[in-house]
């Protein structure tokens, strides 16, 4: 059984580069593995930064979890994590 390789470069949905992953996903489970596997480092710093502007925007708050599902299609729309999953070629 191999290691989970965290240091293997993936092809990141956004930019296209193929780069490292991001290192520490803040989310559990599917959600952290997709974004380890499918998002640049890159394109993550960029989204922490949108963050700040999404959240002060929409006034969302944290303890609030539909906050927290609105914020997350927000990152998924930046990431276009949501575009290659149906497009088959
Ligand atoms: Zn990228």
């Amino acid at each position: 059984m191999n290691d989970t390789n965290e240091l293997s470069p993936i092809l990141c949905a956004r930019c296209g580069e193929t780069a490292l992953g991001v290192e520490n996903p803040p989310f559990p489970g599917e959600q952290g593995d997709e974004l380890r596997a499918r998002t640049c480092r890159n394109c993550w710093s960029e989204w922490l930064k949108v963050e700040v502007m999404v959240i002060n925007e929409l006034q969302l708050n944290f303890m609030d979890p539909r906050s927290l599902e609105i914020l997350a299609g927000h990152m998924r729309e930046f990431l276009l994590l949501d575009n290659s999953a149906e497009s088959g070629e």
